[in-house]
C-alpha cells in the first residue's frame, strides 16, 4: 500500500496471460505445491507487481473503491471465520453487523428502519436485479408462479448500468422488455417528456414494473432529478428504481446531498460500499421503502432451510439471489467504527473537489475540451477530437504505468473518463496528467 501511494511504481502492468502465468510459475505450483512462507513472499511480490494499483495516485480508471485498512481486517476476519450468514444461525455477529449497517444506510435515505428493509448483496449488478424482482412482485404479484406471460417493461435512459438491460432479460421480460426512457444531450432523463411515454405504454397494454434513474450514470457521473421523478412514477403509481451505486454515498457530504434531493421518495435504492464508502468488492445495498418486499421477491420454499424451530434472528437469504454470503457488513462497519460518518464524508468531498479541479485545469487549456462539468468524482474529457485518438491516449498512459484512465461515449463521441478515487491523488498527479496526454501524438 505503501509503495502504491508513493507511486512510484507503475500504476498498472497488463501484460499477456501467459507472460504473468510464466512469471509466477503457476503451473509449477498447481502440480508440484509445496510453497513455503519464504517462496510465498516472493510469490506475493511478484503477483502484486504484474496487478493494477488501487492505492496509487494515477489510479483514475474504474469505480472500484480503494479500500481503507479497517475494511481490509474485515476481509481478513471473515477469510478466517467464513461465517456465511444468510442463515442467522452461520453467524449471528455478521447479520446482527449487516443489519445495523443497513439500518444506518436507511435513515441516511431519510427512511424510517421500522418502515424500510434491506440486504447487503454481492454487487450493484447483483443488487440492481434484486430490487427489480421486488418491482416485479408488486406489478406483476403471479410472476414467480406463472413467468412472465404478457408485456411488461422497465423504463431506463440508455446511460443506465448494463446491469439494468441484463437484469431485464435475465427476469423473463425480453428485448422489449426494455424501453428507453426518453433524455437529453447529456444523457439525462427528461422529466418534461416522460409521462407521454408512461402514457403510451399504458395504452399499449404494457405493464410499466419500474423507471429506473442515475444517481449517478456510470459513463458521465450526471444525476438524474430524482424529485421530479418520484412525481411522476407517483402520480402513474409506478416504481421509482434509484440506481444510486456509485453516487448515493454523496449523501455523506453537505455540500453534495443536493444531487440527491428526493431520493426518500424512491421505492428502492441500491448504493454500493465498494465504490465511494470504501470496502472491497463487493458490498451493495439493496434498499426498499415497504417493509417484507424483498421477501416477496422470492416467494419460493426451501424445506431443508426452513422449517419450525426454534430459531432467532433474520435468515437474510430469504432477501437475496445468493444462498451463502459473505460478512459483507463487517467491512462498511469497521470502516464506519474508525472514521466515522463524517470522516467517510470528508473522504468523498475531497475526491470530489480533485475532480472539479481536473475539469478547471481541462477547461483552460486550449487542446482539452470537456462536454460539462463534473456533478460527482467522474470527469469527461478529450485530447483534440479524434475518437479513436482518446483510445491511443489510454493505451499510451497504461505502457507508461503513470496513470490509469478509463472511456466512455458521451452523446456518441468517445471521450477520456477520469474517475477520481485514491485518497493519495493530488493536484500535480492531474497536471502530469495533462502534460503525459500532451506528449502523445495527435
Ligand atoms: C458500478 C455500478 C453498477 C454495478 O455495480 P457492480 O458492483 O460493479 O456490479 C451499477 N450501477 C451503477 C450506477 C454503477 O456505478
Amino acid at each position: 500500500m505503501e509503495e502504491s501511494r508513493a507511486g512510484r511504481t507503475p500504476v498498472i502492468r497488463r501484460r499477456p496471460p501467459r507472460d504473468v502465468a510464466a512469471r509466477l510459475q503457476l503451473a509449477d505450483w498447481i502440480r508440484s505445491g509445496g510453497m513455503t512462507p519464504e517462496t510465498f513472499d516472493e510469490f506475493l511480490a511478484a503477483y502484486l507487481d504484474e496487478g493494477t494499483r488501487l492505492h496509487h495516485p494515477g489510479y483514475l480508471a474504474h469505480q472500484c473503491a480503494v479500500p481503507d485498512v479497517p475494511s481490509s481486517l474485515g476481509d481478513l476476519v471473515h477469510g478466517v471465520a467464513n461465517n456465511a450468514m444468510s442463515l442467522y444461525e452461520m453467524g449471528a455477529a455478521a447479520a446482527t453487523v449487516e443489519l445495523a449497517v443497513i439500518d444506518w444506510m436507511l435513515t441516511m435515505l431519510g427512511w424510517s428502519p421500522a418502515a424500510g428493509e434491506g440486504v447487503l448483496v454481492h454487487g450493484g449488478s447483483l443488487a440492481n436485479l434484486t430490487a427489480l424482482l421486488a418491482a416485479r412482485a408488486v406489478a406483476l404479484p403471479d410472476a414467480w408462479e406463472d413467468g412472465v406471460s404478457r408485456r411488461a417493461v422497465i423504463v431506463a435512459p440508455g446511460t443506465s448500468h448494463v446491469s439494468i438491460a441484463r437484469a431485464v432479460r435475465i427476469m423473463g421480460m425480453g428485448r422489449r422488455g426494455l424501453v428507453a426512457a426518453p433524455t437529453d444531450d447529456r444523457g439525462r432523463i427528461d422529466i418534461g417528456r416522460l409521462p407521454a411515454v408512461l402514457d403510451g405504454l399504458h395504452r399499449d397494454g404494457a405493464t410499466v414494473v419500474a423507471v429506473v434513474a442515475n444517481a449517478c450514470a456510470p459513463a458521465t457521473g450526471l444525476y438524474d432529478d430524482l424529485g421530479a421523478l418520484a412525481e411522476v412514477c407517483t402520480a402513474h403509481r409506478i416504481w421509482l428504481h434509484v440506481d444510486g451505486a456509485h453516487g448515493c454515498s454523496a449523501l455523506l457530504s453537505p455540500g453534495l446531498r443536493h444531487h440527491l434531493a428526493g431520493i426518500e421518495w424512491a421505492d428502492s435504492v441500491v448504493w454500493d460500499a465498494h465504490k465511494m464508502l470504501r470496502t472491497s468488492t463487493l458490498a451493495a445495498a439493496v434498499l426498499v421503502r415497504r417493509p417484507a418486499a424483498l421477501g416477496q421477491a422470492f416467494g419460493q420454499p426451501a424445506d431443508y432451510l426452513f422449517f419450525d424451530d426454534q430459531r432467532t434472528g433474520i435468515d437474510l437469504m430469504l432477501r437475496t439471489v445468493e444462498g451463502a454470503k459473505a460478512e459483507l457488513g463487517l467491512k462498511l462497519f469497521l470502516n464506519l467504527a474508525w472514521r466515522g460518518q463524517e470522516g467517510l464524508g470528508e473522504y468523498i468531498t475531497a475526491t470530489h473537489r480533485m475532480a472539479q479541479r481536473l475539469w478547471e485545469l481541462v477547461r483552460d487549456h486550449p487542446n482539452f475540451e470537456t462536454p460539462f462539468p463534473p456533478e460527482s468524482n467522474i470527469v469527461c474529457f478529450r485530447h483534440g477530437t479524434d475518437d479513436t485518438h482518446q483510445i491511443r491516449v489510454r493505451d499510451r498512459l497504461i505502457a507508461g504505468g503513470t496513470h490509469h484512465l478509463a472511456s466512455s461515449l458521451v452523446n456518441g463521441r468517445r471521450y477520456l473518463r477520469a474517475t477520481v478515487m485514491s485518497p493519495a491523488t493530488d493536484e500535480s498527479v492531474l497536471r502530469d496528467l495533462l502534460a503525459e496526454i500532451e506528449r502523445c501524438e495527435t
